[in-house]
């Protein structure tokens, strides 16, 4: 099977959420992946080239210096062509949902969403996915070639460093960008914290918080005393207390950190469903029926408001 591999950039930088979507085609394709990198001015390329893939093509145009859908999966349909591809694949996020459900348009190709496993039997491709909010798992048949695919980045983790370097290929963009969209400008809630998809430790705070400065307070405030991220149920999004950019669940983002501090968070199975695979999850909850106590690792009964500050002043004072 041909893999051609989507990295993720911001257009200006290759982005490592592409690493669990380099792993995928490791395992399915060793020797015959190749990795296209799309964007203007790209930098950080050497994040994709140790890993064994027959080529890093990287298609640099002013055009395509933001990502914009649009404009980036008409490239990558001409590569995929171009390389014969029977699989075109990117780690599931919102960069690649967006592009590869274009991309499957234009090759009128088949898609499959956030998969886990992937075989092929009797000469059909047999994938499983995470189905109800990750409480059932689906299989899935496939007919048709090229397939496009989003695989769930914890399914797959990092690939293995391979030796040589991949040779790293400049590629012409096609004469015909699309530019009817434009890009106005990236709203993010970060405040300089880590990327909540990649962060090793996440905060999450529920609907208890009250209010932004409140939430910002307690959960902003432990969260940066342990280099974190944060995050949020939908319930304190929609009540305007955090951004909707943080919502972690089935209608928001997939984490998987090595730690996950749920806060005044009950633990639908909605919200579950986007942090379950976390390493170590810790719940605070003054609720010792809450549900979100099921899947904890560490689960303590008690008011955020006395905990937190208590718990944010010991974690700053122990670094020194
Ligand atoms: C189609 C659909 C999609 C959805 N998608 C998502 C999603 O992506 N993500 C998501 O999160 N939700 C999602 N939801 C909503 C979900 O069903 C829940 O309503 C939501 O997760 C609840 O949020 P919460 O835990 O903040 O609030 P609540 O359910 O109100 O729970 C608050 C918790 O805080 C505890 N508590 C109260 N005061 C304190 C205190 N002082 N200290 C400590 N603990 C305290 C309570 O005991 C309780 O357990 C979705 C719902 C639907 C129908």
């Amino acid at each position: 099977m041909k893999i051609l591999v989507l990295a993720e950039t911001d257009g200006g930088r290759v982005s490592e959420k592409s690493l669990p979507a380099i792993a995928f085609a490791q395992q399915k394709s060793p020797e015959a992946f190749t990795v296209l990198a799309i964007g203007d001015n790209l930098q950080c390329i050497e994040t994709l080239t140790g890993y064994g893939a027959q080529a890093v093509l990287t298609v640099n145009h002013p055009a395509l210096a933001k990502p914009l859908a649009e404009r980036y999966a008409p490239v990558v349909a001409h590569y995929a062509r171009q390389l014969g591809a029977d699989a075109i694949v990117a780690t599931t996020t919102t960069f690649s949902r967006d592009v590869l459900a274009r991309v499957a348009g234009l090759l009128d190709a088949p898609m499959l969403s956030d998969i886990i496993a992937l075989e092929q039997t009797d000469g059909k491709l047999v994938a499983k996915r995470p189905i109800y909010s990750a409480n059932l798992i689906g299989t899935f048949e496939v007919e048709g070639s090229p397939v496009v695919m989003t695989v769930r980045g914890p399914a797959w983790g990092k690939p293995e460093p391979k030796g040589a370097d991949s040779p790293v290929q400049t590629a012409e963009a096609p004469a015909d960008i699309p530019t009817r969209s434009e890009w106005v400008r990236l709203q993010g809630g970060g405040g300089g914290r880590p990327d909540l998809t990649q962060a090793r430790v996440v905060v999450s705070g529920g609907r208890p918080l009250k209010d932004p400065e409140t939430f910002e307070k307690y959960i902003g405030g432990l969260a940066d005393a342990l280099g974190g991220a944060v995050g949020a149920t939908r319930a304190a999004v929609d009540a305007g207390i955090a951004p909707n950019e943080l919502q972690v669940g089935q209608t928001g983002k997939t984490v998987a950190p090595e730690l996950y501090i749920a806060v005044a968070v009950s633990g639908s199975v909605q919200h579950l469903a986007g942090m379950k695979d976390s390493k170590v999850i810790v719940a605070i909850n003054t609720d010792p029926e809450a549900p979100i106590f099921q899947v904890a690792d560490y689960g303590l009964v008690a008011d955020l408001y006395q905990v937190l500050p208590e718990l944010t002043e010991l974690l700053k004072n122990s670094k020194g």
